[in-house]
Formats: C-alpha cells, sequence, structure tokens
C-alpha cells in the first residue's frame, strides 16, 4: 500500500480576510512499510497534510492516492481510507470516554459493525499490539490508568481498526523520560513486528533521529528536506533557519570538534557518540 500526494495545496477560509495557505505543492510518496518522520515548526502544516492522508481535509487542489484510490475524486469511500490509514490525533487519551478499556478500544471497529466475536479478537491483538495485558487491563476503567498506559490505550483504539498505515501526531509529547521511551519503542515494534508502515510527527529530533528511517521536514507548507535522518542532520544551517535544529549530541559534537578534538562530525545518537569517544577516549573515561 503506498500513500502519493501529488501538487497538494490546502488553503483554510478560502477567500476571506484570513485566507491561509497551509500547504503549497506538497508531493510526496509514502512506500509500505516505511517509517517516516515528519518534522516542522509549529504552523509548517504537518497537521494539515497528516489529516489529508486519511481523508479527514479535502484538498484545495491536487491529489492524494491511497493505495491506488485518488481520494479527492468526489465519491471516493473515505470510510475505507480511514480502515487503511489510521490517524492518532495528539494527546489522544483526552478522548477516552468509555468505562473499560475494552470498551474504548471496540468503539471503532463497532461502528464499522463488525462481530462481537472479530471485535474480540480485534481488541486483544490490538492490547497485545501496545503491550496492555488484555485480562489485566480489560475492565479497568481507562482513567485509572497512568498517561503513557492511557496512550496506549487510546493508539489501541486505532490500531484494532487494522489499518496498514498509522500516523501519529505527537505521540510522545507531554510523557516524562520513561513514557516517551516506552511509546517509542512500542512503535518501534508495530513496525518492525506487525509490519506497519509508521508516519510520526516529531518535534524531538532526538527521537527522529533514534528511530525513523527517512525524515521529511516541513515549512511554511512546503516539503523542504526529504531524506535519512544522516543526511537531513548534515542541513545544520537550513534546519536552524527554519526554527529546527539537530540533536543535542550533535551540537556536543561540533563543541568537542571546535576545541580541536578529532571526532566525525556526522553524529546525530548518543549511541553513536559513545562509540566514537570510546574509541577516542577509551572504555574507562566514557
Ligand atoms: P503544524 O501541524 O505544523 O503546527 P498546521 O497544519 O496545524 O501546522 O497549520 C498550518 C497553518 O494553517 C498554520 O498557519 C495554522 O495557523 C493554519 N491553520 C491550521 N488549522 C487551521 C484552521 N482550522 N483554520 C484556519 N487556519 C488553520
Amino acid at each position: 500500500m503506498s500513500i502519493k500526494i501529488e501538487d497538494l495545496r490546502h488553503v483554510y477560509m478560502q477567500n476571506g480576510p484570513f485566507e491561509k495557505v497551509a500547504l503549497d505543492d506538497v508531493n510526496l510518496n509514502i512506500n509500505d512499510g516505511e517509517f517516516i518522520a515528519l518534522i516542522g515548526h509549529t504552523g509548517s502544516g504537518k497537521s494539515t497534510l497528516i489529516q489529508h492522508m486519511n481523508g479527514l481535509l479535502e484538498a484545495t487542489s491536487g491529489k492524494i492516492i491511497v493505495d491506488g484510490v485518488d481520494i479527492t475524486l468526489k465519491g471516493s469511500k473515505l470510510i475505507d481510507v480511514r480502515k487503511k490509514v489510521g490517524l492518532v490525533f495528539q494527546y489522544p487519551e483526552y478522548q477516552l470516554f468509555e468505562e473499560t478499556i475494552e470498551k474504548d478500544i471496540e468503539y471503532g471497529p463497532r461502528n464499522l459493525g463488525i462481530d462481537d466475536e472479530e471485535i474480540t479478537k480485534r481488541v486483544k491483538k490490538s492490547m497485545e499490539m501496545v503491550g496492555l495485558d488484555y485480562e489485566t487491563y480489560r475492565h479497568k476503567s481507562p482513567f485509572d490508568l497512568s498517561g503513557g498506559q492511557k496512550r496506549r490505550v487510546a493508539i489501541a483504539g486505532v490500531i484494532a481498526m487494522e489499518p496498514k498505515t498509522l500516523i501519529l501526531d505527537e505521540p510522545t509529547a507531554g510523557l516524562d523520560p520513561k513514557g516517551r521511551d516506552d511509546i517509542l519503542n512500542q512503535i518501534k515494534l508495530l513496525h518492525e513486528k506487525y509490519n506497519m508502515t509508521i508516519i510520526l510527527v516529531s518535534h524531538s529530533m532526538e527521537d527522529v533521529a533514534k528511530i525513523a528511517k527517512r525524515v521529511i521536514v516541513m515549512n511554511k507548507g512546503k516539503v523542504v528536506l526529504e531524506g535519512s535522518p544522516r543526511e537531513v542532520f548534515k542541513e545544520v544551517e537550513t534546519l536552524e533557519e527554519i526554527g529546527l535544529g539537530v540533536p543535542q549530541v550533535t551540537y556536543l559534537i561540533r563543541a568537542l570538534r571546535a576545541k580541536g578534538i578529532d571526532i566525525r562530525e556526522d553524529i546525530y545518537t548518543i549511541e553513536e557518540a559513545r562509540k566514537e569517544l570510546i574509541k577516542i577516549f577509551g572504555k574507562s573515561s566514557v
């Protein structure tokens, strides 16, 4: 399954005094099995773009082809698109409302008219996929859980629709470091073990460097950089100009180089930095 975006433009409140071009001439190809990070300053168009990918917004112009179907055509079945592309909004736990976790997760599939047996199967599977034991948690209230666990329940509710592609808007926002790592590892597992295509919207360059295979950078409604984390994080000046940056550890490496230490410039994760520093200073000093 692929998502192809051709010359996509989105204008909010067109022809009015508050007209705002949120997406301008966006062209993208997202292939089956990719792990993509979408980054950009607030207001760069990320949310608008991901809402187009599952048919929540109508394009001002351009095409969006999901699994070979142009969803911008009048009369296209958006319900099919939403089954294929799941979207987890920011702070999705605010949308939990049922009295038990099980009921919350089955809400989406039930709306699709799926039978009880299949629903139970899906709830079990999606809870397993987000690392929540079915028997332990099914009857608990989602409101008794920690922030990170609530978020897992919300993600399970989207996964229960069995999408092939999962888009997550800032899934680590507001969590403590352990909660962030747990959710990121879970998302990695969804990709590696369950073969889901992942599109992760993130503000954290650390997370992006650690986890994504391809990075798409947006600024003022346009895609300005695209490539592997290594290729994108090389463009330090461009990233800083648009209000982003590179991972903290990359700045540390740059500072060490400025002090005359001969260390590779292209280091973007703490693990890489550790290895290089051990090479230079020996294991006991790092
Ligand atoms: P991001 O997700 O990168 O923060 P958005 O897609 O939310 O960016 O916003 C892109 C631009 O569109 C911003 O200038 C924002 O103010 C504007 N915008 C977003 N949603 C709306 C809306 N519902 N009505 C009008 N303007 C909007």
